[in-house]
């Protein structure tokens, strides 16, 4: 067995590699940026190695540093983790030359998939269905033009070296095909260096089934069955689950055999995956799936395939590392119930996804629903630097039903403050009719973003809890009693209060009055609501109109935020003297409402400018994001110029002023 393994990574797969190190007597070692000094994988390895800077391209990008620390640290091999350099054939190329061992595959099966083009050629040979498209090397749009017409609308543009989503687009008609490939090719090149692009047919009523492979040097090939990853958001994974709703069982067999017949066509060895697309217009069918890519690493999704299969797939890893065999053959390998993961992330979804930065002042996460793998505890910053994952959730029960209840309910009790998650998205999803009911596909989060991603108003009590916190009420609620009654505050009862809270940038004004024993009356909206509430150490019962709810709330200085049932609301005391001024100025600024890269300006000093059109773009983390104009009016300043790393709040453009 390999004696000590350095982990090129961070955040919960570094943690979740060092988890299976210790259980094994494996030593770890975790590399780190600046930004991550005091992260939970450096504190969890047995040594930590500083490897640079906090942007990843000088330090977890940086091959070099990352080899050299491996060697001074006495590793013998190196886990990439998923991203960064994982799926780089020169790093595992350069490790193998560095005498250490890369934990993943050979170079040159990395090479023969990281092009999706050369990858399809390869595997249309190996006899395993790809599919229908042109992925050869002309790259004329007429030509092209006349591929796409063969294959017939719509189709899917995609950036041959492509990854994440980008570098795609779907194409109706022939009409919009230019347009589509030219705007393709140009992010592709900018993301990958790289602007060819095949053409795909555009599968109807899409479902994306991955299969987990693994290999070792002595020619085996298993596969671990299937993921179905369909749920997505910008062709990116939300929820995952295992195994894939509505399977026919020749199909899992035909896909099983396919994904083993690819791995084996290209001397497979170690942990990856087979990600094809089945057509689902008719249910699943044996004949209606095509290989889309491999993924020659492990996957960000792993953990539901460990739980239906009772494997850790990074304790395989380290075997087949250290050159034994598999662990076992195909026909000791079953399905054992159902499992789902879902992605925690600091994003704000009820404001276009959002990416959140900032200090997690509270994490909550659940702990006996489920298998939680995170990085990040709470005290910890979510930088822009990195991928802003928080956790991953993971659930296993005896069938699906029992697995996406339980996913329900541990999503419920995540409660997280100081920076906005997508917790009660993920909740929603997992109560939406048709995935619940087992009917994913790759639009279903599109067709049902307006339900998934709306902003709930705040239910009176809810208001009412989040007034008392600010007033000081709930401070006082020290006691030992499992539930006590909230028995008035500062002491004396029939005591009244005012507070102006804010709710998602709305006034929200809230009068309360405290009638002693628990019971309060509270005017908002022009409502008036008598509420009797008791506490316990970690939250509150509140008895509204005869209904008992359990609310939780976290208080951290400047904000009150209040979960309830998967939800939440944050609230901040809204300033009743930021007079109208303030006010005004504020629509005369343009402001960076993110830390990122400010990467288009449209407009120059003079410019008309029309309320809401787009006047700059940030990208920060995995999005980018356009400044609409507040107001009609003419650019006074342009203070940043395209290219320049920006704080949040930095103000971009200001507009001139306007009299009267
Ligand atoms: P990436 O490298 O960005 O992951 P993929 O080729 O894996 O690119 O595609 C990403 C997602 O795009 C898939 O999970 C699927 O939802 C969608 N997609 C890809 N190819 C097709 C296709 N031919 N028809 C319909 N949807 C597709
Ligand atoms: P606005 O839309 O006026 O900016 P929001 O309430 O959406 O007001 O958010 C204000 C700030 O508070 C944002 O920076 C956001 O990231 C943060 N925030 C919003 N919701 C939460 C939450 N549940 N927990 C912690 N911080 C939050
Ligand atoms: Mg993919």
């Amino acid at each position: 067995m390999l004696k000590k393994v350095l982990i090129a990574n961070r955040g919960e797969i570094a943690c979740r590699i060092v988890r299976t190190g210790h259980r094994l007597g494996v030593a770890t070692v975790a590399v780190y940026s600046d930004a991550d000094r005091d992260a939970l994988h450096v504190r969890l390895a047995g040594e930590a190695v500083h490897i640079g800077p906090s942007p990843a391209v000088e330090s977890y990008l940086r091959s070099d540093r990352i080899i050299d620390a491996a060697l001074r640290s006495g590793a013998d091999a190196i886990h990439p983790g998923y991203g960064f350099l994982s799926e780089n054939p020169d790093f595992a190329g350069a490790v193998a030359a560095a005498g250490l061992r890369f934990i993943g595959p050979p170079a040159t099966a990395i090479r023969a998939m990281g092009l999706k083009d050369a990858a399809k050629a390869l595997m249309e040979k190996a006899g395993v269905p790809v599919v229908p498209g042109y992925h050869g090397a002309d790259q004329d749009p007429d030509f092209l033009l006349g591929e796409a017409g063969r294959i017939g609308f719509p189709v899917l543009v995609k950036a041959r070296a492509g990854g994440g989503g980008k570098g795609m687009r779907r194409v109706e008609t022939a009409a919009a095909f230019k347009e589509a490939l030219a705007s393709a090719r140009r992010e592709a090149l900018a993301a990958f260096g790289d602007a060819s692009c095949l053409i795909e047919k555009y599968i109807a009523h899409p479902r994306h089934i991955e299969i987990q492979v693994f290999g070792d040097d002595h020619g085996n090939v298993v596969h671990l069955f299937e993921r179905d990853c369909s749920a997505q958001r910008r062709h990116q994974k939300v929820i995952e689950e295992a195994p894939a709703p509505g399977m026919p069982e020749a199909m899992r067999l035909a896909m099983g055999e396919a994904a083993v017949k690819a791995a084996q066509a290209i001397g497979y060895s170690g942990a990856g995956t087979i990600e094809f697309i089945a057509d689902a217009s008719e249910g699943l069918k044996a004949d209606r799936f095509w290989f889309m890519e491999m993924n020659t690493r492990l996957q960000v999704e792993h953990p539901v395939t460990e739980a239906i299969t009772g494997v850790d797939l990074v304790e395989w890893q380290l075997r087949v590392a250290s050159g034994e065999p598999l662990p076992k053959r195909q026909e000791e390998l079953s399905i054992d119930g159902w499992a789902f993961e879902a992605r925690l992330y600091a994003e704000d979804a009820e404001r276009g996804f959002l990416p959140a930065t900032g200090m997690l002042a509270h994490l909550d996460l659940p702990d006996d629903l489920a298998r939680v793998d995170s990085g990040v505890r709470a005290g910890d910053r979510i930088s822009p630097y990195y991928d802003p994952m928080i956790a991953k959730i993971i659930t296993h029960g005896p069938d699906r039903t029992a697995a996406l209840s339980r996913l329900s309910d541990a999503l419920a009790q995540v409660r997280a403050a100081g920076v906005t998650t997508n917790a009660a998205f993920l909740r929603r999803l997992t109560i939406q009719p048709d995935f619940a009911e087992g009917r994913p596909d790759t639009g279903l989060i599109d067709r049902h973003l307006t339900e998934l991603t709306m902003v709930h108003a705040a239910p009176p009590e809810v208001a009412a809890l989040a007034a008392l916190s600010f007033s000081g009420t709930l401070a006082a609620r020290k006691t030992n009693d499992p539930w006590a009654l909230l028995s008035g505050f500062r002491l004396w009862s029939g005591a009244s209060d005012f507070i102006l809270l804010e709710h998602r940038g709305q006034p929200l004004p809230v009068s309360f009055l405290s009638k002693g024993e628990g019971n309060y009356r509270v005017l908002l909206e022009g409502r008036d609501v008598d509420l009797r509430i008791s506490s316990s150490p970690d939250a509150f019962r509140v008895e509204v109109d005869g209904r008992t709810s359990t609310l939780h709330e976290v208080h951290d200085g400047k904000a009150t935020t209040v979960f309830r049932d998967g939800e939440s609301w944050h609230f901040t005391l809204a300033d009743p003297l930021a007079g109208e001024d303030e006010a005004a100025a504020a629509g005369d600024r343009i402001v960076a409402p993110i830390p990122g890269l400010v990467k288009l300006l449209h407009v120059a000093p003079g410019a008309a400018v029309s309320r809401g059109e787009a006047l700059a773009v940030m990208e920060a983390m995995k999005m980018e994001l356009a400044l609409p104009a507040p107001r009609d009016g003419r650019i006074a300043e342009v203070l940043v110029s395209q290219g320049e790393q920006v704080l949040e709040g930095a103000v971009l453009l200001t507009l001139e002023v306007e009299d009267g």
